[in-house]
């Protein structure tokens, strides 16, 4: 189900027990404002989620609440991992569902990262 983007950020979020260890994923990076593990369902041959470290609920929440070096932090991340996993040279895709209609089911921001085969034209 989609998340209510108007409720608060919810601290028992499948993410943020992830970020406090509470259950385990498979990490492929972590630094001071960011963790990237792989997706439990992957999409593509690589799927990889980045999160920002900071409670957040979505790109809409980070974007107005977040601080300079947490934004700047989170995007420099997303871009580390995608080159460190070998995709750039055949390229990726980068997405980030935002609320009900963006089909967001997790209440803490994440990026998207799919790689490993053509993905075809972006579906609206
Ligand atoms: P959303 O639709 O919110 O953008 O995507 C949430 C993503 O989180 C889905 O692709 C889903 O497979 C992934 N996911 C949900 N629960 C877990 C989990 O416990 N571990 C990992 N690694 N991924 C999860």
């Amino acid at each position: 189900m989609p998340i209510d983007p108007t409720l608060p950020y919810d601290d028992t979020n499948i993410f943020a027990r992830i970020l406090r260890g509470e259950i385990p994923c498979g990490k492929v990076y972590e630094d001071d404002h960011a963790l990237a593990f792989h997706d439990i369902n992957p999409q593509a041959p690589s799927h990889i989620l980045v999160i920002p470290k900071g409670a957040y609920v979505s790109w809409d929440d980070f974007s107005a609440r977040a601080a300079d070096a947490e934004i700047a932090g989170f995007v420099r991340a997303v871009g580390h991992v995608a080159r460190a996993a070998g995709h750039v040279e055949s390229g990726y895709r980068l997405l980030a569902n935002i609320g009900q209609d963006g089909h967001q089911e997790v209440p803490h921001l994440h990026v998207h990262i799919f790689a490993g085969r053509p993905l075809g034209p972006m579906l609206a």
